[in-house]
């Protein structure tokens, strides 16, 4: 039996974005693929709220969250982190050999203006990295006010945001933020399968990355945007072109129901996740002003088997997260995101009413 995906990425998607990946292939030279991406990269740019190039890449996220880090880094980066995305940021800065420091916020807390200003007056860093939706907290970091900052006092930052699970289901306005490189997934709000990656880059991030020796090769963004605009709207590999069907389409549905729709239409299923947690759990995050609209992390306050209700709701077709790394078993997650209905997040909650006894 088919088990609905109420885990924060791979989400369920809709029968007919799945059908539009069995389209008939095409040559990634032709002037074909060349109008897929650059109808792709339109309407991603309207999501995005940006000017800036869009670039699509053959991976999941984590592809361009190391091509950035590596890239966009001259001097050290500042990684800012509230749980296991932004020690990933991390991780890759040091893998790749690129000078980096983690800065963690205490759990269940946010990456605040202030700690990002403290960092930054130090004047050791050239790039910042946040995750503007961190998924294992299900905390929404104000990224909006971290951008206001490095515009007055810190202008030659280069500010990378991760919003893999939340590009798609919540506003993100990337011109706004002045975010230089804005990074996502397919398979979590923009409601496709997973393989493909896209991000938003500014000019002054690909200037800076040309002064960048070492930036490896299939995730360089100075290469992949060289592509782009000089060999218009192509790519130096071969790209997922059933990804980009499908994408295609995806975004035209996006768009048809309205961005401020969707956005509203996640707001409201968060909303009713976190009366129901508030009512027999708690919520992991402390100050509601920076819970995730996307995720919901819950505190498993009743010390319930997690495993066991996830097998339990399996029988009847549902699965939700437990806690991610160290959370797993204090925490658990229920997603909330992509093309989901409150009717559905109603189905799945009265469900877990109904195994665990809860009225
Ligand atoms: C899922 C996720 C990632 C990793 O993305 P992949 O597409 O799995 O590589 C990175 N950051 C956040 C916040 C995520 O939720």
């Amino acid at each position: 039996m088919h088990k609905k995906l109420f885990i924060p990425g791979p989400i369920d998607v809709r029968e007919d974005v799945l059908q539009k990946m069995a389209t008939p292939q095409i040559g990634h030279r032709t002037k074909e693929a060349t109008a897929l991406q650059k109808s792709i990269s339109e309407k991603l740019q309207k999501l995005f709220y940006t000017e800036n190039t869009i670039i699509l890449s053959t991976s999941s996220g984590s592809g361009l969250m190391e091509g950035s880090i590596r890239c966009c880094t001259r001097k050290r980066a500042a990684v800012f982190s509230v749980g296991a995305f932004g020690d990933r940021w991390y991780k890759m800065a040091k893998a790749n050999g690129v000078p980096a420091d983690k800065i963690s916020s205490t759990p269940g807390n946010p990456t605040t203006v202030e700690m990002v200003d403290e960092a930054l007056a130090t004047g050791k860093y050239d790039v910042i990295t946040v995750t503007q939706n961190e998924t294992s907290a299900g905390i929404m970091n104000p990224v909006e006010e971290i951008g206001a900052l490095l515009k007055a006092k810190y202008p030659e930052v280069l500010y990378l945001i991760d919003t893999v699970s939340s590009m798609g289901g919540t506003k993100i306005e990337v011109d706004k933020i002045g975010a230089d490189v804005c990074i996502t997934s397919t398979q979590k709000c923009l409601g496709l399968p997973a393989g493909l990656s896209v991000c938003s880059v500014s000019e002054r991030a690909i200037e800076a990355a040309r002064q960048v020796e070492n930036r490896g090769l299939y995730f360089d963004l100075v290469e992949l945007y060289d592509f782009v605009h000089k060999k218009p709207y192509q790519y130096p590999s071969t790209p997922a072109l059933p990804h980009m069907f499908a994408l295609d389409y995806q975004m035209d549905k996006i768009l048809e129901e309205g961005l401020d729709n969707r956005f509203a239409r996640h707001i409201e299923m968060a909303e009713y996740i976190r009366n129901w947690a508030r009512k027999h759990f708690e919520l992991f995050v402390e100050d509601k002003k920076y819970l995730s609209n996307t995720l919901t992390t819950i505190k498993n306050t009743k010390g319930i088997d997690i495993s066991d209700l996830n097998k339990k709701l399996g029988e009847r077709g549902f699965v939700i997260s437990n806690g991610y790394g160290d959370l797993k078993d204090v925490t658990f997650r229920i997603s909330h995101m992509g093309d989901y209905t409150l009717d559905e997040i109603k189905e799945l909650i009265a469900n877990i009413n109904d195994i665990l006894g809860l009225e």
